[in-house]
């Protein structure tokens, strides 16, 4: 990576009067999250269809051991990298203003993040599918046990969205707010296949924000909506910008 580039960013994040973050699979990758989609992605060995929320409501005898395996057996043992640091430590400096992220893992809030825009939820809490009770998942949570509710003893489903379940209202309120609110936007890891999430760096730009990209390789944002952008693996990338700002300061 070309050093100019990296001092270009270092000096435009350093500079933002409002900046945000968006971050998305890729930044939890060398946490050892692997990605839904794509080749060696989670859907490739398992059946998506076990987040269909009307099937996991019909049948959660069959669903919940799956998710259960996936969201508390696999990715309990992910630990924040360089990257997620690197966003708290902006968020501390009092120069990064929100943070929206599409990872349900938590893994923005263990590096030290605080007030996180979660725009698919978090699979740390479980939520009553009737009464609408959250508690926190006990870790590590290793009963192939459906959870219910301690009101009534209703389905309890991960506090994530399932496939055919909206955006929640408030995550999405605020995002498009500091969206069309932001002078820098910082994209970390996404690619920008999942709608709706992936209309919220183009209201970005529509308000002439400056988009800063650090992906492992082009994505549909590159080429339309980036201004800057910084080609390598996400922690590698940030420990070099976060060093760059610290000689800025
Ligand atoms: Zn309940």
């Amino acid at each position: 990576m070309k050093t100019e580039l990296i001092h270009e960013a270092a000096k435009v994040i350093w500079n933002a009067k409002h900046l945000t973050a968006f971050t998305g699979a890729g930044i939890s990758v060398e946490s050892g999250i692997p990605p839904f989609r794509g080749e060696d992605g989670i859907w490739s060995r398992y059946d998506p269809g076990v987040l269909d929320i009307s099937r996991y409501r019909s049948y959660p005898d069959e669903t919940w051991p799956v998710v259960n395996e996936i969201f508390y057996q696999f990715f309990a043992k992910a630990q924040p990298n360089k990257a997620h640091y690197f966003l708290a430590w902006l968020q501390q400096e009092g120069i990064l203003k929100a943070l929206i992220t599409q990872n349900i893992d938590n893994l923005h809030q263990d590096a030290g993040s605080t007030d996180v825009i979660e725009y698919h939820g978090n699979s740390q809490y479980l939520v009553c599918t009737y009464c609408g009770e959250r508690r926190k998942v006990e870790e590590p949570l290793v009963t192939d046990e459906v959870p219910r509710c301690s009101n009534e003893g209703a389905l309890m489903k991960p506090d994530f969205i399932f496939f055919g379940e909206p955006i929640p209202q408030e995550a999405a309120m605020r995002s498009m707010a500091e969206a069309e609110k932001t002078d820098v936007m910082l994209l970390i890891g996404t690619t920008g296949e999942v709608m709706p999430a992936s209309m919220i760096p183009k209201v970005a730009k529509r308000g002439e924000a400056t988009i800063v990209e650090i992906n492992t390789a082009e994505t549909i944002f590159t080429q339309t909506i980036t201004d800057l952008f910084l080609q390598g693996k996400a922690a590698a990338v940030c420990d070099l910008v976060q060093q760059e700002i610290t000689r800025l300061k």
